[in-house]
C-alpha cells in the first residue's frame, strides 16, 4: 500500500519526500525553493517528481 509520499527532486539537485496531501507549503531543504503548495485535496507539486514511495 502507497504511503502517499512521493520523492521530488528540487532544481537544486536535492531529493526529499512530499506528502501528496500537504497541508502546508512544503520548501526545499536545502535552499528554500517550493516543492508544493496545498490545494484542499491533493497538493500540487511543483518540483520534478523522481518516484512514488510505499
Ligand atoms: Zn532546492
Amino acid at each position: 500500500m502507497a504511503s502517499g509520499f512521493v520523492l521530488v527532486k528540487c532544481n537544486c539537485g536535492y531529493e526529499q519526500p512530499v506528502f501528496r496531501h500537504a497541508k502546508s507549503v512544503v520548501k526545499c531543504a536545502n535552499c528554500s525553493a517550493t516543492l508544493a503548495e496545498p490545494r484542499g485535496g491533493k497538493a500540487k507539486i511543483l518540483a520534478k517528481i523522481d518516484k512514488e514511495l510505499e
